[in-house]
């Protein structure tokens, strides 16, 4: 039995993007007779707000969408992150690092996923522990990892190359994990078979494939989905003015007519699916 999952973060107001990433799971569980999970990415303690978590639960019922069992909550596993990275350290696997962002834009020489590759400045520098950020040292953790493969429902089986984005973050200063860390671990305690997200974070099933072996974890499938765009090709975003899921609530639309308008690829006017394969549930 498949199980999945929708995972967002209570930094902002879900809208029509977030709609189709939860259709999108929640339709693979159904229509294979497996489980639709939903875990509120919320340790991102400066920008979550509690108060949209409720919104969420209301966007998910209105669009039609039952999720299994009790929501799940990131701030409610600390503990849990904590002996993670404390595991790693354990392992020699992480450094800790005080480079600011503009310090690692400066010295960077290449460009990953996420903007400026940090170069590595604090790899042999033995920088304090207190404050600091812990970075896996990638080179190493392959050495001790092997050569790694992942599988997505569309892209197929690809090795592994998470040194594309240079040595990660898995500590953050002021939290025991980063999102990688975070994911990884929930998914494997969630039980989670089938990750189904966007295509914006394909690049990051490979730092958590790595993960997964580090730290003994079982290994799922993906299945990175297009996202919705608009006529310039950029991701819908709630910055830039499209309408949230809550306003369209509270203004009376009907949501299971706009899940079900999502599920034949119908989109308002400007608003499309970005190249990458499409592949309904
Ligand atoms: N919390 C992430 C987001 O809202 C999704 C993470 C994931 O699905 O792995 O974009």
């Amino acid at each position: 039995m498949i199980r999945t999952r929708f995972a967002p973060s209570p930094n902002g107001p879900l809208h029509l993007g977030h709609a189709f990433a939860a259709v999108t799971a929640h339709d693979l569980a159904r229509t294979r007779g497996g489980e639709f999970l939903l875990r509120i990415e919320d340790i991102d303690g400066e920008r979550s707000r509690p108060q949209f978590v409720e919104e969420f639960f209301r966007d998910l019922e209105w669009l039609g969408l039952a999720w299994d069992g009790e929501a799940r909550f990131q701030s409610h596993r600390l503990a849990r992150y904590t002996q993670a990275g404390e595991r790693l350290k354990a392992m020699g696997l992480l450094y800790p690092c005080h480079c600011t962002r503009a310090e690692i834009a400066a010295a960077a020489t290449r460009m990953g996923p996420d903007g400026p590759v940090y170069p590595g400045t604090c790899r042999h520098r033995q920088a304090k522990a207190e404050g600091a950020a812990w970075r896996l040292d990638v080179a190493r953790a392959l050495e001790i990892a092997g050569p790694l493969e992942w599988t997505d429902e569309q892209a197929g089986t690809l090795p592994a190359t998470p040194e594309i984005f240079g040595d990660m973050v898995l500590l953050r200063k002021d939290l025991p994990a980063s999102y990688h860390l975070a994911a990884t671990l929930d998914d494997a305690a969630d039980g989670i078979t089938l990750v189904t997200r966007g295509m914006d974070l394909f690049p990051a099933s490979h730092v958590h494939r790595l993960l997964q072996a580090l730290l003994g974890l079982p290994v799922p499938v993906w299945h990175h989905h297009p996202l919705l765009v608009e006529s310039d090709g950029r991701k819908l975003a709630k910055r830039r003015g499209s309408p949230s899921l809550g306003d369209r609530r509270r203004a009376g639309e009907d949501g299971k007519a706009i899940a079900e308008a999502l599920r034949r690829r119908q989109f308002p006017a400007g608003i499309s699916l970005s190249a990458g394969v499409d592949h309904p549930a």
